[in-house]
């Protein structure tokens, strides 16, 4: 199969749209959501769910044997065995807790576990949580169960531990293959042994292998980057994601362990995305939503053509309509229009859990125009294109009058080539799908504070 082919924008162009702008993993974003009084509006929440809408369960294991120096995950370094002993208890009581809530078995047909690094968990800990959601959900036999991994630390018994018991989506955290850049990142992962952990991966008929990347790192280079990219196309995942590279040291510690002087300036890092995204055309990766790159015979990449493709808090899926209930410290679960996130630090989130609270820290209830919105945005993510009808006969609105404001806005985006908007749609064109957080942000009612209160959050740089 030949992959559609996007169309690599200039580095003026990537100059010119490189602005701080929201990653729109939900909508609403973080920033704008309120502090939970109660876990009462998730338990009502939980209470009304329809066992017609799947679930998808999102674990967080927050904890690494140790920290690297670029990480903006929620983790800490795990100190003993204890700790992940009592972790694995708060999250089978949560999840005891969710059940108490649903008013009946629901279907789950997705588990992903993040981090941190799950596989820090023990494999009895595993299993007696498999278990326990086999007692209360009925998992679906075709059910991906997705887990995070790092090949330095997960040994060859616990990877035989995943396989065995059916994990069947592998993604590992790469970021670049130099040991000079590893080295000033805090990090030391061979080629040879991300090689053997995914031939072990692919020997076992796993379906699907993701590669995390990372650009804008310490001491990374065109010549640096080049290898890099060589050696993953080498181990052929099916999917890799490319991120941009985060510094802010005042909000994460353990960034202050990097040597500013070593960060590539902002020309070196458009070059290094350029570099990068071109690598994996030529090697024959179709670009799906935005940073997101896969195989073309991939079912992402699939979703992507057929415009079907959706967004959560775990990246980019298949699975159209399922609700999310995420489990463990931090984690943000998305269901029937209403959002909300577990308390962050481990201490009171076992407080809560084992007091019987559903332990929500931060939440949102959609409105309808956020609904709307969330929508329109979403669609522009995951599919490039907001078709004007399927917003109307959804909603029961004319999309031109209700984005009145918005349209115009557009103008510039469209005098640069970048989108196309005419009585049908609004679409991202073939160089558009590289910009589009930048499309989407003009449909955002709360960026800049137009709805409810400016926060004064930082993003990301949308290159
Ligand atoms: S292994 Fe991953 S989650 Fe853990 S510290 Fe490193 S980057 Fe962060």
């Amino acid at each position: 199969m030949n992959p559609v082919m996007a169309v690599i924008p200039s580095k003026e162009l990537v100059r010119e749209m490189d602005v701080a702008a929201p990653r729109y993993t939900s909508y609403p974003t973080i920033p704008v959501w309120s502090t939970a009084d109660s876990c009462g509006s998730f338990a009502e929440v939980l209470r009304g769910h329809s066992a017609d809408t799947p679930l998808t369960l999102y674990f967080h294991v927050p904890f690494c044997p140790s920290i690297c120096h670029y990480c903006g995950c929620n983790t800490s370094k795990l100190e003993c065995d204890a700790q992940t002993a009592e972790y694995a208890q708060a999250l089978q009581q949560e999840i005891r807790l969710v059940r108490s809530f649903l008013p009946e078995r629901h279907r789950v047909t997705q588990i992903h576990w993040g981090g941190g690094t799950p596989s820090t968990l023990k494999n009895e800990e595993f299993t007696d949580i498999l278990n326990l959601l086999h007692e209360s959900f009925d998992v679906a036999e075709d059910a991906e169960l997705a887990i995070e991994t790092n090949p330095m630390t997960c040994t060859d018994a616990k990877l035989r531990f995943l396989l065995d018991t059916g994990f069947n989506r592998f993604s590992i955290g790469v970021q670049d293959f130099d040991p000079e850049v590893q080295r000033l990142i805090g990090r030391n992962q061979t080629f040879a042994r991300t090689a053997e952990f995914c031939d072990a991966i692919r020997k076992h008929g796993v379906r699907s292998l993701n590669f995390d990347l990372v650009y804008g790192l310490p001491a990374q280079n065109l010549e640096k980057a080049g290898e890099t990219m060589s050696r993953v196309v080498e181990l052929g995942p099916d999917r890799i994601a490319v991120y941009s590279f985060a510094f802010l040291p005042n909000l994460r510690d353990n960034q202050r362990n990097i040597d500013t002087s070593l960060i590539p300036g902002t020309d070196m890092k458009f070059d290094l995305y350029l570099l990068t995204i071109a690598r994996l055309q030529e090697a024959g990766f179709e670009m799906i939503g935005m940073d997101h790159y896969a195989k073309p015979e991939d079912e992402l990449a699939v979703a992507w053509r057929e415009k079907r493709l959706r967004r959560n808090f775990m990246g980019y899926t298949t699975k159209a309509e399922t609700d999310v209930i995420a489990l463990g410290a931090t984690s943000i679960s998305d269901v029937s229009g209403y959002y909300c996130q577990n308390i962050k630090d481990n201490a009171p989130y076992f407080n809560s859990v084992h007091a019987g609270r559903l332990p929500v820290q931060r939440e949102i209830t959609l409105d309808r125009d956020d609904t709307i919105r969330r929508r329109v945005i979403m669609n522009l993510l995951c599919n490039g294109i907001a078709v004007k009808q399927d917003i109307n006969s959804q909603f029961g609105i004319s999309f031109d009058d209700y984005f009145a404001l918005e349209l115009p806005r557009l103008e510039p985006l469209i005098e640069k080539g970048l989108v196309v908007h005419d009585a049908r749609a609004v679409e991202a064109t073939e160089t558009g799908r590289f910009f589009l957080r930048n499309i989407a942000l003009h449909f955002d009612n709360y960026f800049d504070g137009r709805k409810g209160p400016n926060t004064g959050a930082t993003f990301s740089r949308t290159v």
